[in-house]
């Protein structure tokens, strides 16, 4: 085989530049919080392969599960009959909706082709145009997907024209404002709703209008959580419209939060509901959930494609949602949520650290630090543009604790380090990951 120094230059030398990598090497296993590169560094991993391996690396559940369905049937296509896995997840997933009328399933591969389909569903259930998302959201990478991320524009510059009929309002966060991080969330709904109030009115009326779609806790734009008085706000204002609200927990949902969705809390009822990542725990799996009524004005052969809702993806996720039920997993992300906030509002308090930093916030192990943003990018505005490269402070942190042997990611473009963590995590890797933290912003801000 080739040594790991080449590894590197071939892959530096053949893969497209397009994608971005947060450190050189060669991954050579996962397991559990871990993994292993070729060159021997043996990393606690707080990414999760961005929210993806909810219960480690090869959870030993899950993969077996995977294994005897390859040994089944791999690909039982889905538009040809039903197959079992398929069926049986749905079993498991109906209990744990986070309404009752969201009854009526359909599964893709990736979050983006999810999107695509939830757009799609509801164009054709209301027959209008329009699709309304927040500026800060990020919902994929295909065009329909991308024309309602308003994150970044590094996803769809140059690529244009992107699906038409897509309008945004700023998501309650203060940098949609140029507000400063101490206005209330009282204040910061006021606003955001009196904006879709006005893009309504000004922009794209009711009648025209199909769907709003929402992270119930903003991932890419910054890892924010939406009040719950917010999201209830918007489905008070689609219901006054009868415009769907679609509810994107491709990142948030399947425990993440400490609820098996996150947008639980809120009381409030998806029209349209987009699971992915930690569905499968690494097999490529999503999910659109919506009421019986609104998928029966699909014509049969309208949907489909070649590996959507994949066998052996939907055995893996079975075994996730047993083992996630087994594991008392909702129970861990509750005790290591705490645990991690304890830390990270110490750090904030330290007297030596706390000019650099400004908020701590997230829900369960959705978890954030937004730093000041650094003098260095000297924007009058507050914002670091970076493009592929965080240059500020979260940037460096993240790159000093992969130093330290902790992969860790930052979000968009604020000045923000993202923690998520395997749900399963124990005490002392969440110990461990939060002193390597500690000590990589103690040394950033010397
Ligand atoms: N929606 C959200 C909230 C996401 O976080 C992501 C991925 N980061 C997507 C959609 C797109 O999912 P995928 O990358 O699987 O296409």
């Amino acid at each position: 085989g080739l040594s790991t120094e080449s590894l590197q230059a071939f892959g530096e030398k053949h893969v497209t530049r397009g994608l971005g990598r947060i450190t050189e090497g060669v991954v050579a296993q996962g397991r559990g919080s871990y993994v292993d590169f070729h060159d021997g560094r043996h990393m606690l991993d707080f990414t999760s392969g961005i929210g993806v391996t909810n219960l480690g690396h090869c959870h030993p559940k899950v993969s077996k599960a995977a294994a005897d369905q390859c040994m089944n049937i791999v690909h039982a296509q889905c538009g040809t009959a039903f197959h079992e896995p398929y069926l049986q997840l749905i079993e498991r997933l109906l209990p744990l909706m986070p309404h009752p009328s969201l009854n009526s399933f359909f599964f893709w591969n990736s979050g983006s082709e999810a999107i695509e389909c939830a757009i799609k569903m509801a164009r054709i259930a209301t027959g209008r145009p329009n699709i309304i998302s927040m500026q800060g959201g990020y919902h994929g990478r295909t065009f329909g997907a991308m024309a309602v991320t308003r994150s970044k524009t590094i996803y769809s510059e140059g690529v244009a024209p992107l699906m038409p009929g897509t309008f945004s309002i700023p998501f309650p966060y203060w940098h949609q404002f140029g507000a400063s991080s101490t206005i209330s969330e009282s204040e910061l709904t006021a606003k955001s709703l009196y904006q879709l109030e006005i893009l309504l009115a000004q922009q794209t009326a009711p009648r025209d209008t199909a769907a709003l779609i929402i992270e119930p806790v903003l991932g890419e734009g910054g890892y924010v959580p939406a009040p719950n008085v917010f999201l209830q706000g918007l489905r008070e204002i689609c219901d006054k419209h009868g415009i769907l609200l679609i509810i994107d927990e491709v990142q948030s949902g399947f425990c993440r939060t400490g609820t098996w969705f996150a947008i639980e809390p809120s009381g409030v009822q998806p029209d349209i509901l987009v699971s992915a990542k930690g569905l499968a725990n690494g097999f490529p799996l999503s999910a659109i959930i919506s009421r019986k009524d609104i998928t029966d004005l699909l014509k049969p052969g309208s949907m489909g494609g070649t590996y959507a809702g994949n066998a052996v993806s939907c055995a893996a996720a079975v075994a996730v949602a047993d083992a996630m039920k087994e594991e008392n997993i909702l129970d861990n992300v509750k005790e290591r949520s705490k645990q991690i906030f304890a830390e990270l509002n110490n750090l904030k308090d330290d007297p030596e650290v706390a000019p650099y930093i400004l908020d701590v916030r997230g829900r369960g192990l959705m978890v954030a630090i937004e730093f000041v943003s650094s003098a260095s990018a000297g924007s009058k505005y507050d914002v670091v543009a970076s493009e592929t490269e965080n240059v500020g402070l979260a940037g460096r942190v993240a790159k000093k604790c992969i130093e330290k042997g902790m992969l860790i990611l930052t979000t968009s473009m604020y000045e923000v380090v993202r923690f998520i963590p395997p749900l399963n995590i124990s005490e002392e890797e969440m110990a461990e990951g939060c002193r390597i933290f500690a000590e990589a912003v103690r040394e950033v801000v010397k």
